[in-house]
């Protein structure tokens, strides 16, 4: 059974169609890239996936189960931005906490004041589930520092471990490395890479950089203009492209 199934989905902002009958599976534990030209509908795609955005008709399966109407929370996906939108105010280590306080405590123990009414051993079970993912990303020795303190890839690798930490089924990620310098974007591509292969979890990946998509995916499906006009590995795409268009893209000089 697909990990994730996108059936005829169709979207408009007015009178502007932006999805035009998407249909796509995605296999347990793939890479999958979504990749294409900017609003081409990527984005709106994967907000799509996370119950961000409702579809204007079409359905979402997760694992088999039709999830229009479950909350973003309770789909068990996690969304990796552009902008990683960490807490400023909070650390490495408290924003990594965050989900689970959301998950895994009540109400009155949530509140910022409630130190004493959390049990020092609930504290602690939950810390030591963002030391284990802080150790996996190697930012365990940034756990006390503030956003503002790291450096872009740092808080690349926080933002990722505030999604990781509640162990999703799968990760949506949304241009994840393109505020990055160059020499770190591809570095932190066979680090994404290898984190994928180790934690055997979904991924669906979206962006714009043809090199990207074609260097980290299992299957790529290039979009335009709200369409999926190929999907396939990056080899059958590149080396055997269905539609001019898609050779323009795919072939187009970095
Ligand atoms: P991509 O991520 O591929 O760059 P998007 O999904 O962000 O593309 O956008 C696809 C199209 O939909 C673009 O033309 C964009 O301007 C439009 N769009 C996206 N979000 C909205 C919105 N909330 N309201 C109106 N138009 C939108
Ligand atoms: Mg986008």
């Amino acid at each position: 059974m697909a990990a994730i199934s996108i059936k005829a989905i169709e979207k408009s902002f007015g009178e502007t169609p932006v999805l035009e009958g998407i249909n796509l599976d995605i296999a347990p534990g793939e890479f999958l890239t979504l990749v294409g030209p900017s609003g081409c509908g990527k984005s709106t795609l994967l907000r799509i996936l996370a119950g961000l955005e409702a579809p204007g008709s079409g359905d979402v399966l997760i694992d088999g189960r039709k999830v229009n109407q479950v909350r973003p929370a309770d789909r068990n996906l996690a969304m990796v931005f552009q902008s990683y939108a960490l807490y400023p105010h909070l650390t490495v280590g408290q924003n990594m906490m965050t989900p689970l306080r959301l998950r895994d405590l009540s109400f009155a123990e949530r509140l910022p004041f409630a130190g004493p009414l959390l049990a020092k051993s609930k504290y602690k079970a939950l810390w030591a589930q963002v030391a284990e993912t802080a150790k996996i990303l190697q930012i365990d020795h940034l756990l006390d520092r503030k956003p503002g303190q790291l450096s872009g890839g740092q808080r690349q690798r926080a933002a990722l471990g505030r999604a990781m930490v509640r162990k999703p089924a799968g990760f949506l990620m949304d241009e994840p490395l393109s505020n990055l310098d160059a020499a770190l974007r591809i570095h932190m591509r066979s680090e994404l890479a290898e984190l994928h292969r180790s934690l055997a979890t979904t991924f669906v990946y979206v962006t714009h950089d043809q090199a990207e998509a074609l260097t980290m995916s299992d299957r790529m499906a290039v979009m335009m203009d709200g369409n999926i006009l190929q999907l396939g590995t990056p080899d059958e795409i590149y080396n055997n492209p269905q539609d001019i268009r898609v050779a323009e893209f795919v072939g187009a000089p970095k």
